[in-house]
């Protein structure tokens, strides 16, 4: 069991190593690591079964589908980015290599589906930031204005994608000071009846002109940046869903798979940045059905008790101990 302090520390954030908002919300004793057990995993971080991701009984969604949705309007963005974004984390979600590794926090003969809506630019102004509010009233907008679907609203992740230069918030956090991305839920009422609706919010990492550094630029190109964002930010839904629920009503029983540093995306980032090599864990890695190299951020392995890369054989399924 976690504390709910914890639950409130620990979330549904990505963030970058070093930065205050890392700082706010992953806190870390010193020299933790010289007292692990030096054999590595991802070369260089050491296993930590402290990290060990534990089910809570939540909703996690093997069979899930996304939408990508460009914000700013096509005049924020490179065509070739949008495109590229879109192609790599379907590639990636899909990967059978990858999946050998999530699949672990499912039950035995679970298949595990991403299936892809056709992508959204919205036409709108550029936005200067965005916060949580804004991305839920949007979310909701979107789904009442019928400018998605609000078919599978369950098992479906709209990523709000932020043009370059935005700035996202949560709270107190921004992305100046490390914010990457994060994932939640908003309910509200559609056609009489109440619905939930699940996003994720991303920033386009990158040194700004003005020198400040927005998001989490780990790649040799932004768009990667994005990808690696996120596919930690949607496996985050499949295995956590309903994080931003347990968060509001202060109820641990409605976390999926969360351990002590954090869900599936966030103990491999934070130890990444302890080691001082935040490419250890941002990689591209080769696509399973030939699609080209794909940059993706590797994922907490309860098998390797540490981030994992792509694998052959599946891993044995995660113990689902009582909490
Ligand atoms: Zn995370």
């Amino acid at each position: 069991m976690i504390q709910s302090s914890n639950v409130n520390r620990l979330m549904r954030i990505q963030a970058r190593p070093g930065s205050p908002v890392e700082r706010r919300h992953y806190r870390y004793p010193e020299n933790r690591w010289a007292q692990l057990d030096p054999d590595a995993i991802a070369p260089g971080i050491p296993p930590d079964a402290s990290a060990d991701l534990v089910f809570h009984g939540g909703k996690t969604v093997p069979q899930m589908e996304f939408q990508n949705v460009f914000l700013g309007g096509q005049a924020s963005w490179l065509a070739s980015d949008i495109d590229s974004i879109n192609t790599a984390i379907t590639l990636a979600m899909q990967d059978r290599r990858l999946n050998n590794v999530v699949g672990q926090f499912f039950d035995r003969g679970v298949k595990l589906t991403c299936d892809p809506r056709p992508l959204l630019v919205l036409e709108e102004a550029k936005p200067v930031q965005l916060d949580e509010p804004g991305v839920q009233r949007l979310v909701q907008q979107l789904v009442q204005q019928g400018k998605v679907s609000d078919n599978d609203l369950g098992t479906t992740i709209f990523n709000l994608l932020l043009p370059p230069g935005t700035i996202l918030k949560l709270n107190q956090d921004t992305s100046i000071h490390g914010l990457g991305g994060y994932h939640g839920s908003v309910d509200f009422q559609q056609k009489g009846r109440s619905q939930t609706a699940y996003y994720s919010a991303n920033v386009f990492s990158q040194r700004l002109p003005n020198g400040r550094v927005n998001g989490i630029p780990a790649f040799d190109a932004s768009w990667k940046d994005v990808v690696g964002t996120l596919y930690h930010e949607m496996n985050e839904f499949r295995t956590d869903a309903d994080v931003g629920e347990a968060i509001r009503k202060n109820d641990d029983s409605l976390l999926g798979w969360m351990g002590a540093q954090g869900e599936i995306g966030d103990q491999p980032i934070n130890a990444a940045g302890e080691a001082g090599n935040l490419s250890m864990v941002f990689q591209e890695i080769l696509s399973s059905t030939g699609g080209g190299r794909v940059p993706v951020q590797f994922l907490y392995s309860n098998a390797v008790h540490g981030a994992e890369g792509p694998i052959d054989q599946p891993d044995p399924a995660a113990q689902k101990t009582d909490v």
